[in-house]
């Protein structure tokens, strides 16, 4: 089989399903032929090398890429092309896969059901009244569809890991540190990372392998080894620790959802593994911290999309504080207005240090709980979301209904540790997802779970 074939293949996908799933934003057919016509001249050579070679892949649009239109599913940017690419972008150069488009998403990544997106609604393969989850939707749905093989997401608060859930598909959130956030579209910085998502464990431990590792380009990128993920796929758990908090089976967690995350820890102990009841005291506060959080840093970081230096420019100004004012108002969506305010408010003299700063110290402590309970297990395992996915505009009247879905995700963020979605059975024909959280930089141990569970 070609490279060529294999981008055909994707193509000729996208041209049977997209106009139900629309889970792209921008193609990139002619470039992606171009590309796959080079490497098949390699084929068979000594250079036909690297890790992806001739995979079809998809990017999330907040990931920049050069020359190729980069909107983060704003109409702020809704012409924007960048001038460089991303780290993982180059990284995935090296590997030599083929970057087949854009992936839809919600607004600057804000959001989990992909609804928030400037531009439109991708739905859920398995069910098209469905979300996909989000905010990578489109990179969980495309992967779901067979649109491509690989897809790269970011998560903030749950945002690879929910939509992989929602879709029957496996998503990884990295250590904070492992992969470079360069060229990320930043909406929490301290939060952000991006990760594969792909149909299996291993697919998605060569995707990490690829883009992991130390970048010059990003100060809080990490200094650690990037060990063989791959080679931690042994299938063997055995004496593997497990811990389940209690918090991630208790209310507000759908009966399915238990039932089967209590199904897959029978799995692991058949295979060897023990497990055993913990507790994450300080994760009530998860969600509030969060949301106070990356709402603050979000009000600094969209501080630099003034109609100026990048993108929409709002024609109905005269000066420049209009410009300025106008372009926003006009630019950026309902979501990302109410995160601007919201973090503008927590940051402001006067509430600082009753919000902002309260939120860090709460921070810390959730970290804690995590670190506790690493000093005595492997991995903590529990659902990736309380409830299957839900109908499209079920929950976009209320945004704490929709905040409340990243609940069990959320936590892992703010603690900085790697997680993974992998589907673990269905409730009503819609895909459930199992959590395997672990200690920091140890996504060997991680996928060895998945891999040994799936
Ligand atoms: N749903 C969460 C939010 O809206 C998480 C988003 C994300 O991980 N990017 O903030």
């Amino acid at each position: 089989i070609s490279v060529t074939d294999l981008v055909d293949e994707s193509y000729k996908r996208i041209d049977q399903v997209e106009d139900k799933v629309q889970a792209f934003l921008t193609l990139d057919e002619e470039s992606a032929r171009q590309k796959a016509i080079e490497l098949d001249k390699k084929l068979g050579t000594d250079d036909a090398k690297g890790l992806l070679f001739g995979m079809p892949i998809g990017i999330k649009d907040n990931i920049v890429t050069r020359n190729l239109r980069t909107t983060a599913a704003s109409k702020i940017l809704e012409n924007f092309d960048p001038i460089y690419d991303a780290t993982v972008v180059q990284k995935l150069q090296t590997a030599n896969s083929i970057t087949i488009g854009k992936l839809n998403m919600d607004e600057f990544a804000m959001g989990s059901s992909t609804e928030n997106s400037g531009f439109q609604k991708t739905k859920n393969p398995w069910n098209l009244e469905t979300v996909p989850g989000g905010s990578s939707g489109g990179s969980a749905a495309a992967v779901a569809a067979g649109e491509v093989l690989f897809s790269l997401g970011s998560d903030t608060g749950g945002s690879i890991r929910q939509p992989a859930s929602f879709c029957g598909v496996v998503g990884l959130k990295p250590t904070y540190g492992r992969v470079s956030r360069f060229g990320l579209i930043a909406f929490a910085s301290s939060l952000d990372q991006i990760g594969p998502i792909t149909r299996n464990v291993e697919d998605n431990a060569y995707l990490l392998q690829a883009i992991s590792g130390l970048d010059p380009m990003d100060s809080t990128s990490a200094n650690v080894d990037v060990p063989n993920f791959v080679q931690s796929l042994t299938g063997d758990v055995k004496g593997l620790k497990i811990a389940v908090p209690k918090e991630y089976l208790g209310e507000g967690v759908k009966e399915e959802v238990k039932q089967s995350v209590l199904d897959a820890l029978k799995t692991l102990e058949k295979l060897g593994a023990t497990w055993e009841e913990v507790s994450l005291p300080h994760s009530k506060y998860a969600l509030a911290t969060y949301y106070l959080l990356s709402s603050s840093e979000a009000s600094a970081n969209l501080a630099r999309f003034d109609g100026v230096r990048y993108g929409y420019r709002s024609p109905n100004a005269d000066n420049l504080m209009d410009l300025y004012k106008n372009t926003r108002a006009e630019g950026f969506g309902e979501e990302v207005k109410r995160r601007i305010m919201l973090g503008t408010f927590a940051l402001s003299s006067g509430y600082y240090d009753a919000y902002y700063k309260k939120a860090q110290k709460v921070r810390t402590l959730i970290k804690q709980d995590f670190e506790n309970i690493f000093a005595k297990y492997d991995v903590i395992v529990g659902p990736t979301t309380p409830t299957p996915a839900f109908k499209i505009g079920e929950n976009t009247a209320d945004p704490m209904t929709m905040y409340l879905n990243d609940i069990l995700t959320i936590p892992v963020n703010l603690a900085g540790v790697p997680g993974i979605s992998v589907p673990c059975g269905f409730s009503n024909g819609l895909p459930l997802g199992l959590q395997i959280i672990g200690k920091h930089f140890d996504e060997s141990t991680v996928y060895r779970v998945a891999h040994a569970f799936e």
